[in-house]
């Protein structure tokens, strides 16, 4: 199995690499953000406590997430590997998906990070807000708070995989089709 975390900052570019590395490799994306949102719309009770957390650029409850991604790899047994894409997002979150791991007998194949500085993030963020509806994409304060979130909560999960030696960073800066490379590159590295 290949199981890849894609990681970095809000607006790193994640999402549209994600879709491609599925794609190539033909993994299961596994985004949280998407599975909240969907929550959302569906108007479910656990779209409901999300959304409080999701609208003041906060993050949602470890348990939350946890559980959303318990329920989907429990349906996927057979897959040829995952990308978690905006998960882990806690040292919590990359505890608990190390044991679901385990469980299934495989393990995190590696961990890619992509780099953009906050003044670039934050250019993506409102740009994207202006067509894709995103309320958290909109609102200046909104950005800057999940920033901060990223920077306190989530950024020390490099760590996490460092010591594991399963960290790689990525210039997330360029084309779209140049960071791809960079990423099959250090993907077919690990599946040889
Ligand atoms: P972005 O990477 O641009 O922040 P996402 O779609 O990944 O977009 O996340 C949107 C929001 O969903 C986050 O700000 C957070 O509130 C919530 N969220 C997504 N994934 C997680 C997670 N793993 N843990 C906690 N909250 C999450």
């Amino acid at each position: 199995m290949i199981n890849l975390v894609l990681f970095g900052p809000p607006g790193a570019g994640k999402g549209t690499q994600a879709f491609k590395l599925k794609e190539k490799f033909s993994l299961i994306h596994i985004s949280t953000g998407d599975l909240l949102r969907s929550e959302i719309n569906d108007e479910s009770k656990l779209g409901m406590e999300a959304k409080t957390f999701m609208d003041a650029g906060k993050l949602v409850p470890d348990e939350v997430v946890i559980g959303m991604i318990h329920n989907l790899m429990k349906t996927n047994e057979s897959a040829n590997g995952f990308i978690f894409d905006g998960f882990p997002r806690t040292t919590v979150q990359a505890e608990e998906l190390d044991k679901m791991l385990t469980k299934f007998k495989t393990e995190i194949s590696v961990m890619l990070s992509l780099e953009v500085e906050d003044e670039e993030l934050i250019r993506r963020l409102l740009l994207r807000g202006k067509d894709s509806g995103r309320a958290d994409d909109k609102d200046q304060q909104v950005i800057a708070a999940r920033i901060k979130e990223y920077n306190d909560k989530t950024a020390p999960l490099i760590e996490y995989y460092q010591t594991q030696s399963k960290h790689r960073s990525i210039k997330g800066i360029g084309a779209i089709e140049e960071i791809f490379n960079q990423l099959v590159f250090e993907v077919d590295l690990i599946s040889q």
